[in-house]
């Protein structure tokens, strides 16, 4: 079941990361939206991804810490699509987990 490996689909689902951190441009969001609104499968990846993002606003963070977006890239197989140059991105990924284990 890999319908979203369309040329479109992976197209949108390079971009997907920029848009889930909110760093998309208006016109690109408009796109994704659109390619979203046309394609079943992505829909569901993106409302997945989109709602955990969301999860982790509530809780502070800015964005998807690293690994817990691999983790969900992964599961929805779509680790093709990950962001590569991600490490040094976010200084405050590591600061925020300290002090917490009381
Ligand atoms: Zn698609």
């Amino acid at each position: 079941m890999s319908n979203h490996k369309r040329e479109s689909c992976r197209e949108m689902l390079g971009t997907l990361s920029l848009y889930l951190d909110g760093e998309a441009e208006e016109s690109l969001c408009r796109e994704i939206e659109r390619h979203m609104a046309e394609c079943e499968d992505c829909r569901i990846v993106v409302d997945t991804l989109a709602m955990t993002v969301k999860l982790y606003r509530e809780h502070g963070q800015r964005s998807l810490p690293g690994e817990a977006r691999r983790r969900l890239y992964a599961a929805l197989d779509l680790t093709d699509f990950l962001p590569g140059g991600q490490k040094s991105a976010s200084p405050s990924d590591r600061s925020s987990t300290k002090g917490l284990d009381d």
